[in-house]
């Protein structure tokens, strides 16, 4: 017999088994070898009588729905939600699955039928360190009141086994503990989820993933933090990912489902028993979900082989004789489940109901999206704002490289920092802020090396390079801004040797200017302080991006208009329109506009495109003299001056905050 894949017997305190002390619990705090070893016990299990429950048995046998979280409350039944009885198998211990991903709507019973019922089996037949994550602790607190503590007690089996604990001796109010013999339930909100930093997890809960914050802090992704957790467990651990999705670019719960082996839920038609999944379809379709003269009441579901209207009340006997069809079947141990209202049990959401909301929704893309996601249990995909790069790539001119056209007064180059090269935009600049690319690339070498400058000499090299003016005369890169994010001193210690370059730092923020005010960075990397400190410049990048994107789809701009070169190639224009400017809905329908760059595509070339931006207005783009500068390249030219390498000198002030400021005279 396979002791790792039995189940234990229910689990009850004893003086030898005490429930756990205090302080934040950790793995080796709370199960105590060899109180509680996952495999000794399940060796001991295997020794003992057993019941040898599966989780859908348990939830049959012990499960009670307490009467304040639901009308349909008592004993809880699978066959009510049969399509929830593979996800519960995949979730029992004796099945491998270690993922299992819901992507699913609301009102479909996943909270209680999954990610309930897994903690209460697992407390009371097979204990393991459990952690639940809640978009915020609030949602987490409101989720152990309203539905575990009083799940807990109207099953009369659980009784004495959980005691609540909290972390630390002074209270955390950022977790929730509960504590059972072998094992204990945490819950914690995704904003918070640092807090179990040390803390080994075997059964891992994330509820709402779609509500997660994107970032913690400098950590990263809460989702990739929390899943190390169960490094500790890995044989037996599993992990159970649950959400309503969002958009498409954004959803997290839909790219966890396309890993797995992307399961759909086909039922069988009650008049031909040809099975198929239930889809909205659409007014040309022949199947789907119709209804007549407008009127939501009318609705039934048309068979896509035989044509016939089934009525919804063979929905039950329908769902009863369901089966989960993987369509990416050769992943294994990660199952995905996708379902959508149209699979609610007869009695929750109808088929009338579903009709009705997509007439009142339809016609208003904000409206609809809550339908696909809330309803279908799908990703909306959003147009949003992303220039075609083909079209850009169409509208490119017959200039070369390292040629200037005759309206490019001045030439700046903005780069971007990557751990094993520099990507770098040189552009020239003219009047009514139109601009020429004039070189994309890389130098390619360690960018972090703080011994060899091999990369930023080849850079300053490049910078150096003579721009051929239309006129015939030579034209240098006035500025050039750098991105410090990464390897900061690098980049530091590499500008203040050099006039012409600056250190430019992103901000992400909406409403910043382009280019901000400059602060001193006066420490090193070993914390000296550093006489003539470089200034680091701000750069409002989300001001940035929407400049240069509306520029780029506005067909005939009267101002900044775009010119590309022929010898730019595709990934140039590629990564020039990577990022997509989306619109994001909170849970309160508020929209929020955001970059996204989907994964394993690039977008430096967007971003050098934002830093030459930021050195054009520090050397004077917004307030330049143009007549001057045109007249004097009229000048260099009837000088024939071939070779001149003289620079062009702005006449307008540069952008200098010290200007701002009155002398000590004036002020007096
Ligand atoms: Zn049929």
């Amino acid at each position: 017999m396979n002791s790792e894949y039995n189940e234990s017997p229910a689990h009850k305190p004893t003086p030898s088994n005490p429930p756990i002390g205090e302080g934040l619990v950790t793995a080796q705090h709370c199960i105590p070898f060899p109180t509680y070893h996952p495999i000794l016990s399940g060796i001991i299990a295997g020794l003992e009588p057993d019941e040898d429950l599966n989780m859908p048995d348990w939830a049959d046998k012990y499960r009670k729905l307490p009467r304040e979280s639901t009308h349909e409350y008592g004993d809880y039944r699978v066959k009510r939600t049969p399509y929830m009885h593979e996800p519960l198998m995949c979730l029992s211990p004796r099945s491998p699955v270690k993922n299992i991903v819901v992507v699913k709507p609301t009102q479909i019973g996943a909270t209680d039928g999954l990610g309930n019922n897994f903690l209460l089996y697992t407390a009371h037949k097979k204990p393991r360190p459990c952690l639940t994550i809640l978009p915020t602790v609030e949602l987490a607190r409101r989720h152990v009141k309203s539905k575990m503590d009083k799940s807990l007690a109207a099953m009369e089996c659980m009784h004495g086994i959980i005691r609540d604990a909290h972390g630390g001796k002074k209270r955390d109010e950022s977790i929730l503990l509960k504590e059972f013999p072998g094992g204990f339930w945490m819950f914690l909100g995704a904003n918070s989820a640092s807090a179990a930093r040390s803390v080994s997890i075997c059964n891992l809960i994330l509820d709402d993933v779609d509500g997660f914050v994107m970032e913690l802090g400098d950590e990263g992704d809460p989702i990739d933090i929390i899943k190390k957790r169960t490094d500790a467990f890995s044989a037996i651990a599993k992990i159970l990912l649950m959400s309503t999705p969002t958009t498409l670019e954004t959803s997290r719960i839909w790219a966890e489902f396309l890993l797995t082996d992307q399961c759909y839920y086909y039922v069988p038609c009650p008049f031909c028993d040809h099975g198929q999944t239930l889809q909205l379809g659409g007014p040309d379709t022949d199947y789907g979900l119709k209804w007549k003269d407008n009127d939501p009441d009318t609705a039934q579901y048309l068979c896509e082989q035989c044509h016939t209207l089934i009525p919804e009340i063979h929905k039950t006997r329908m769902l009863e004789q369901g089966k989960w069809i993987p369509t990416n079947p050769k992943v294994k141990l990660s199952r995905g489940f996708q379902l959508s209202s149209f699979y609610s049990p007869y009695g929750w959401v109808s088929w009338s109901v579903m009709a009705k909301e997509f007439l009142d929704s339809y016609k208003e893309p904000r409206k609809l999206k809550v339908y696909y996601n809330t309803r279908l249990g799908l990703p909306f995909e959003e147009r949003g704002q992303q220039p075609e790069w083909t079209l850009l790539k169409n509208r490119s001119e017959p200039y070369k490289y390292w040629y200037a056209p005759e309206h490019a007064g001045f030439v700046t180059a903005g780069v971007d920092v990557q751990r094993n090269r520099l990507a770098v935009v040189i552009k020239g600049w003219g009047r009514n802020e139109e601009s020429w690319l004039i070189w994309w690339g890389e130098v390619f070498g360690d960018t972090t090396d703080t011994e060899s400058t091999d990369v930023w000499d080849q850079l300053d090299g490049l910078i150096s390079r003579p721009i051929t003016h239309a006129l015939g005369f030579e034209l240098p890169v006035l500025c050039t801004a750098i991105d410090s994010s990464d390897n900061t001193h690098v980049v530091y210690n590499f500008v203040r040797k050099r006039s012409k370059y600056i250190a430019i730092k992103g901000q992400s923020q909406t409403g910043k200017p382009i280019l901000g005010r400059p602060t001193k960075q006066d420490v090193n990397y070993k914390g000296c302080v550093i006489k003539d400190g470089v200034e680091l410049w701000p750069v409002g990048t989300d001001t940035a991006k929407r400049t240069i994107y509306d520029r780029l789809e506005a067909e005939t701009p009267a101002h900044g208009r775009i010119h590309f070169t022929l010898d730019a190639p595709d990934d140039y224009y590629r990564q020039l329109t990577a990022e997509k400017h989306v619109t994001r809905y909170d849970k309160f329908g508020f929209g929020h506009k955001e970059w996204f760059l989907p994964k394993h595509k690039r977008n430096e070339a967007l971003d050098c495109e934002v830093y030459a931006l930021a050195a054009a207005i520090k050397v004077g783009l917004l307030h330049m003299n143009w007549d001057n500068v045109y007249t004097h390249h009229k000048n260099l030219k009837e000088r024939k001056i071939q070779e001149s390498t003289t620079p062009i000198v702005p006449t307008a002030k540069p952008h200098n905050t010290r200007q701002r400021y009155p002398s000590k005279y004036m002020r007096r």
